[in-house]
């Protein structure tokens, strides 16, 4: 009976507000049957008494954000109907399903420098019963265009702050943080602008320090606007990092469940502490020039299981969510 349960599933590409019961956006299109899935393996030996029949089961269904995805986007992957858990791969990663309201969920990043083109998402389920299956879709990882950004800083601060083993240090501080994932949802609705500015410097841009050749990419978004300017937290979640940081300054990070967060630095002060819970929209400190700044602006970092993501796609539509 499994066995059919699982041949009989489908891949439905929807909302976000499909897929996550309630994470905002879309929702107007109606679910399109992608295609069809097979079951990995046999599955195990019924146990249940004579005469018991099993109970019914609502085929497992993968519902996903969007089948395109631009390098540093995410996919909101969900796998409703009757699932234990299960586990999603990706580009050699993987992910545990989380479970919500009305699916088993969790966030697939891609990197910046994930390589463009067709990629094939599993998910391994686990049925109730015990039977295991696997879902599986084609993504396609749409290349992104980086920009580049030429900088200067003055001798004292190229002393002082682009010390290696600064940057090194807080890079590890804070992904120790972005790599820990809480099996909540924690989230709700859609992600704001934390601020509202100029673009000044976006996601991924390459970066020129003193006439050096371009290299690495940007990890977070900058948005320009006049110190003491308000901050708000992009979604709700619990604050997991308030404190000074020798390059971002003044810092926040939020833990949204699922392994997803946000970042928010170079703030002029701090408004909530570490441990607590914020709602989206809640001000949590103010547009500063702290640490490795060159002027007034939020620099907003999202990540997923450590991968940093591009944040203006979270509120742009791009990824589907
Ligand atoms: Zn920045």
């Amino acid at each position: 009976m499994p066995m059919e349960k699982l041949v009989g599933a489908v891949l439905v590409l929807a909302a976000a507000a499909l897929a996550a019961g309630g994470c905002g956006g879309g929702g107007d299109e109606p679910p399109v049957v992608v295609r069809m899935v097979t079951p990995a393996g046999p599955p195990p030996t019924p146990t249940l008494p004579p005469g018991v029949s099993p109970t019914p089961l609502v085929a497992p269904e993968l519902v996903l954000s969007t089948m395109e995805v631009y390098q540093a986007g995410a996919v909101l992957v969900s796998v409703t109907g009757d699932v234990a858990g299960g586990q999603v791969s990706f580009l050699g990663r993987k992910f545990p399903l989380i479970r919500g309201s009305q699916s088993q969920f969790t966030f697939v990043p891609v990197a910046t420098d994930d390589p463009p083109g067709q990629h094939l998402l599993t998910v391994d389920v686990r049925l109730p019963n015990g039977t295991r299956g696997t879902l599986e879709a084609t993504i396609t990882v749409l290349p992104a265009e980086w920009t580049v950004d030429y900088l200067e800083f003055s001798p004292e601060q190229s002393a002082e702050l682009l010390d290696p083993a600064v940057v090194a240090a807080e890079l590890e501080l804070l992904r120790d943080i972005y790599v820990k994932v809480t099996p909540q949802k924690l989230w709700n609705g859609p992600w704001l602008l934390p601020v509202q500015g100029a673009l000044t410097a976006r996601f991924g841009e390459q970066r020129s320090v003193n006439g050096a050749p371009p290299s690495g990419h940007h990890g977070g978004t900058d948005i320009g606007a006049e110190e003491g300017t308000p901050v708000v937290a992009t979604n709700s979640g619990t604050v997991v990092l308030a404190r000074e940081l020798k390059v971002r300054g003044n810092m926040v990070v939020i833990d949204h469940g699922g392994g997803l967060y946000s970042g928010y630095a170079h703030l002029s002060s701090i408004a909530v502490a570490e441990g607590d819970r914020v709602e989206a929209g809640q001000v949590i400190g103010a547009v500063g020039n702290t640490g490795l700044s060159t002027g007034a602006h939020l620099h907003w970092e999202m990540a997923a299981y450590g991968v940093l993501l591009d944040a203006l796609r979270f509120t742009d539509g791009s990824n589907g969510f």
